[in-house]
């Protein structure tokens, strides 16, 4: 059977070698003679898949050790609830700056809490661009500073990490593992599965062990970063499939060379996409500036809606899936994260190619 060319923007494509080992595993994982599914989240063999998970994403991240690993459910969207409920403080404001549609939606979730505003917004100019760092302008009164690394649906990305001297907190939803980063460099980093990590069901969070301290004894015991570091992120029963898929993608992304290794693929398949867009003559137009171009989704029209249609409909014949831009901004998006192999972008960069001069 043939794999689809899918640039689904979430849940996306996984690598074949880690579907397949699941498939290998999936009757009897290691000798238990079951699914991992089946198995009791305090069982050994669950146990040791949860630690390495863990160890995983702290080799391939360099977490250093004064950073909670975990793993939750509800998704990125949970976060933008859990992030103020947890790190506001009283007489602060957490600050946000709007970079696309999910900060947006942090931003509101986070005015239902306490004190939030946006410090910095790039809507006037249809989120094109990243604002620059150096006119950030946090303030005094900030309990935290929010940003979105990379903007699913517009085809943005920070390419330079805020220095300020409130925690930084960072959705990294669709490029978490995408390129190396300095995790001290934030006070909270969080990270829905689906893009970067495996199936939906699990959502990352990084934090800084001081930040917990800020939680009050006043929150819901499943919306309190503490309840969840305290107890291994197994105080009730986690994502276990979840989790498991989690981890094969992480030994994969090891066994290619961690993010350094990542980070030199997704810039070629990035650029040839980008390439073909600017190599067009305005055939295609991109929709982000060029400084603040996405590695992870790649966003671009065509010259008319007309002709937008009919690529997208030629694309879907010749096997290709996902590249109907978000139903908020239309044309067409290519979303290439880590597990799209760099053959499939070659194949779609090609086709756009052929597509252009027919
Ligand atoms: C997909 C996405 C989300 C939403 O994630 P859910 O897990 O569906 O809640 C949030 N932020 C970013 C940047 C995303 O790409």
């Amino acid at each position: 059977m043939k794999r689809a060319y899918n640039f689904n923007a979430g849940p996306a494509s996984l690598p074949e070698s880690v579907l397949k080992k699941a498939e290998q595993e999936w009757l009897n994982y290691k000798g238990t003679g079951m699914n991992v599914m089946e198995m009791s989240h305090r069982s050994k063999p669950y146990e040791e898949i949860h630690q390495q998970a863990q160890n995983l994403l702290r080799k391939l991240l360099q977490i250093p050790d004064n950073y909670e690993v975990l793993f939750l459910q509800g998704g990125a969207s949970l976060q933008f609830t859990m992030v103020p409920m947890n790190l506001m403080e009283e007489g602060k404001k957490g600050q946000y700056v709007l970079t696309g549609a999910w900060s947006e939606k942090a931003l509101k979730e986070a005015k239902k809490i306490g004190h939030a505003e946006a410090i910095a917004t790039g809507k006037d100019n249809q989120y094109r661009e990243i604002p620059s760092v150096s006119s950030l302008k946090t303030l005094e009164d900030g309990a935290y500073l929010h940003i979105t690394s990379n903007n699913t649906i517009f085809g943005t990305q920070w390419h330079e990490t805020p220095k300020v001297s409130i925690p930084l907190v960072a959705d990294m939803s669709s490029d978490i593992l995408c390129r190396p980063i300095d995790v001290a460099s934030y006070g909270l980093i969080y990270a829905g599965a689906q893009k970067n990590l495996g199936p939906s069901g699990v959502t990352v969070v990084i934090v800084r062990k001081d930040l917990l301290e800020r939680s009050k004894d006043s929150l819901p015991t499943m919306l309190d970063y503490r309840t969840h570091a305290k107890n291994d992120s197994l105080y009730n029963t986690p994502p276990t499939m979840a989790i498991y898929l989690l981890k094969l993608v992480l030994e994969w992304a090891d066994s290619l060379g961690g993010t350094a290794a990542l980070e030199k693929i997704n810039k070629e398949k990035a650029a040839l996409l980008y390439n073909v867009i600017d190599d067009s003559d305005g055939f295609y137009k991109g929709h982000a500036e060029a400084s603040s171009r996405s590695l992870m989704n790649v966003t671009f029209t065509l010259k008319n809606q007309e002709l937008t249609e009919a690529f997208l409909a030629e694309a879907k014949e010749r096997g290709f899936t996902g590249l109907n831009g978000h139903r908020s901004v239309g044309g067409c998006r290519a979303s290439i994260y880590n597990a799209v192999p760099l053959e499939h972008v070659e194949v779609l960069a090609q086709f756009m190619k052929e597509f252009k001069s027919r």
